[in-house]
């Protein structure tokens, strides 16, 4: 009897084990079984389809060079590969075989790869009957690093962006965490680092995908018991983008997951770009172990731009769309539009949307009136008892209490939240404040209002009370 193919495999793992780094060994090698040795063929067995597709591509020179180390010069090598066809039905897991590529070069003749089929191909991006891993990056090509312009708010989190694409996984940014408000431009970023990574790199695998899509393919994954797939195929991305990380929140299966991703890439030194509407330490909603690894990079925030990026950006953006706007014009727009580039490039498009429409000239007053609707809708004034109500309603509190002489904790915290907030977003005095929230002084007013600001910088559960206030403030339910 020849040689046992467990005992063949057996050695042929004790190699490639002290020539592959631990984690790859993990990952890659310890899932496989030989199933199989017949003549100098032998057969093992992987987990999915992207096993040996990963196996080829990265590992084809070690798995040659220990076979033939255990079985001559004519060792060949099979795969078979596990493909649950149709998890929705019961039936057992089938497999299929393909012989390695390198066997073509052992044997010197060629060998015709089978295709794998359509539906053996559970990942969500590959596109299915290329033999090739072929990932669609999902990039939007308008976001490009020429289209950004670098301001103030954004040059830390721009030029990290930039050494990233020259170097993905290779620098110390790793993950690179980018947060701030909404419009401010950590879609457009992230996109740009994959686009100038991908033209710097062509064959790196490059991915783009929203939180919520990442959710929502993880949970088709499990409902048809493909969790396996969905792993190994976020596994293989040399450089993954995930937009919006913050909705994720309270999603823990997917959270899990991501951390076993997150891991897998990182130790692998992939490179990873999260954004997200608040920094790590705000996301207390979100596992620890999954914070802590966003805390080994580097966090770089995005701010509202300031009055000359605002110009450049609005210049760019005419420029591109091949319109000439009058200069005071747009440094009107720059200085009435302040909080967000989305709005920014919104007033720009309804005006010429207005213009071409109405055939009218883009004229100052077009713009005051645009201008005038567009901030009438989302900045509305508010008031000190629209501020109580929101606060009490946050910490789920009648709204009386407030003005009674209580000394409780709760209640006391809940009116100074209502003087702080009060004070910085109305023009009333601090007696005005005072007189309106429980008949207090000025002292007592400007006292609080110190509270809540030194609270808020030495702790972050209280932060984040502040922080949701303060959204609620600002939405339209007022
Ligand atoms: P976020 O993801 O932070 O909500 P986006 O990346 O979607 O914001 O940006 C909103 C819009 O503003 C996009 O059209 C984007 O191209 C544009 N934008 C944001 N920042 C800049 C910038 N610095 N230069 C040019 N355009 C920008
Ligand atoms: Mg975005």
């Amino acid at each position: 009897m020849d040689k046992n193919y467990e005992i063949v495999w057996q050695n042929c793992l004790a190699i490639i084990k002290d020539n592959v780094p631990t984690v790859s060994f993990r990952t890659w090698f310890r899932p496989i079984v030989s199933t199989n040795l017949e003549r100098n063929i032998l057969t093992i067995q992987v987990p999915s389809p992207f096993f040996y597709e990963y196996l080829e591509e990265h590992y084809i020179d070690i798995l040659r060079k220990t076979l033939r180390k255990e079985l001559g010069k004519g060792a060949k090598l099979e795969y078979s590969v596990v493909v649950d066809n149709n998890s929705l039905s019961n039936t057992k897991p089938k497999t299929i075989s393909f012989p390695a590529k390198s066997n073509t070069d052992l044997r010197n003749k060629p060998v015709t790869m089978p295709l794998v089929k359509e539906n053996e191909i559970k990942n969500p991006f590959v596109i299915p009957g290329i033999r090739k891993l072929h990932v669609d990056p999902q990039l939007n090509a308008e976001y490009t690093f020429d289209n950004f312009i670098e301001g103030d708010c954004n040059r830390l989190a721009r030029s990290a962006g930039y050494a990233i694409a020259n170097n993905p996984g290779g620098t110390a940014f790793n993950p690179l965490f980018l947060y701030g408000d909404s419009g401010l431009g950590k879609t457009h970023l992230a996109q740009a680092i994959g686009i100038e990574a991908k033209s710097f790199f062509p064959n790196k695998i490059v991915l783009y995908v929203s939180a919520n899509k990442f959710q929502t393919q993880f949970a088709d994954a499990t409902r048809n018991n493909n969790r396996n797939d969905f792993l190994h195929f976020y596994q293989m991305i040399d450089i993954l983008i995930i937009d919006d990380i913050h909705e994720l929140a309270g999603k823990k299966a997917t959270q899990d997951i991501f951390f076993h991703i997150f891991n897998h890439l990182h130790q692998s030194g992939k490179q990873l770009i999260l954004t997200s509407d608040r920094p790590p330490v705000e996301l207390i909603s979100l596992s620890k172990r999954l914070l802590s690894r966003f805390k080994w990079g580097l966090q770089a925030d995005l701010q509202a731009p300031d009055y000359e990026t605002r110009l450049a950006i609005l210049n760019r953006k005419s420029y591109k769309d091949g319109i000439k706007i009058p200069n005071e014009i747009s440094q009107y727009i720059a200085q009435n539009i302040f909080s967000n580039v989305r709005e920014l490039e919104g007033t720009l498009i309804s005006l010429l949307a207005q213009s071409t429409l109405n055939r009218k000239e883009i004229t100052l007053e077009l713009a005051k009136k645009t201008i005038s609707k567009l901030v009438k809708n989302t900045k509305k004034e508010v008031s000190i008892i629209q501020i109580q109500k929101v606060v009490c309603e946050y910490f789920n509190m009648n709204i009386d209490l407030l003005q009674t002489k209580s000394r409780k904790r709760e209640i006391v915290q809940a009116r100074q939240i209502a003087m702080y907030f009060s004070k910085d977003l109305t023009k009333s005095s601090l007696s005005a404040i005072g007189s309106e929230i429980g008949g207090k002084d000025h002292a007592t007013v400007l006292h609080a209002y110190k509270t809540v600001r030194n609270l808020v910088e030495t702790s972050n559960e209280f932060k984040v009370y502040i922080n949701e206030i303060k959204r609620r403030l600002g939405s339209d339910e007022l």
